[in-house]
């Protein structure tokens, strides 16, 4: 499933989905495959669907996205594809929502976030790459665990003084443990 709905724009009038965010297997059907209509959602536009219905439809929708073993990247792949997304229930998220969320995503990583995004992703496909190749010594992986804990997840860029924040945090844990 590439993502596209039925309720989505004429595919021959919009852009191709960003190639640096594949949309994610499913290791089942989704719902949304198998009762597109469920999930159609357009601002303004009930089709003369009463707002109790659409309500209930929308809820209906929302949950199946809950149980979808994809809605993770479901998400990133709606956030990042806004002009594919403009209609339509993502990973129980309105139009609506969406515009918000990608505000969101503004603010906290810039207006390039999607750049970023796909740094992110680039970065951890050669780790693990990397990973597979050489793999880590017992050592090394709890050096790199203990990083985790001590220093959380790593934004991007670090400056040079968030290294060495870093790397004193490290070193202080390494000898307490
Ligand atoms: S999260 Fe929802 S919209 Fe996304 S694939 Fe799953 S069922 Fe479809």
């Amino acid at each position: 499933m590439s993502g596209l709905r039925t309720g989505s724009p004429n595919p021959s009038h919009v852009a191709d989905p960003d190639p640096r965010f594949p949309f994610p297997h499913s290791p089942v059907p989704t719902r949304c495959q198998s009762e597109p209509a469920t999930f159609d959602f357009a601002i303004g536009d009930r089709s003369g669907e009463s707002r109790a219905a659409t309500e209930e439809r929308l809820e209906r929708a929302r949950r199946a996205c809950s149980g979808c073993p994809i809605v993770k990247g479901c998400l990133r792949w709606a956030l990042v594809n806004k002009d594919l997304t403009n209609v339509g229930i993502y990973a129980a998220t309105t139009p609506g929502q969406r515009t918000a969320l990608r505000r969101r995503m503004a603010d906290r990583l810039g207006p390039d976030w999607i750049d970023v995004l796909a740094d992110q992703d680039q970065a951890r496909r050669e780790r693990a790459a990397a990973a597979r190749l050489n793999p880590l010594t017992v050592n090394q992986a709890r050096i790199i665990r203990l990083d985790r804990e001590v220093n959380g997840p790593m934004p991007t860029p670090l400056t040079p003084a968030q290294q060495q924040r870093n790397r004193d945090r490290l070193m202080a844990g390494l000898k307490a443990a």
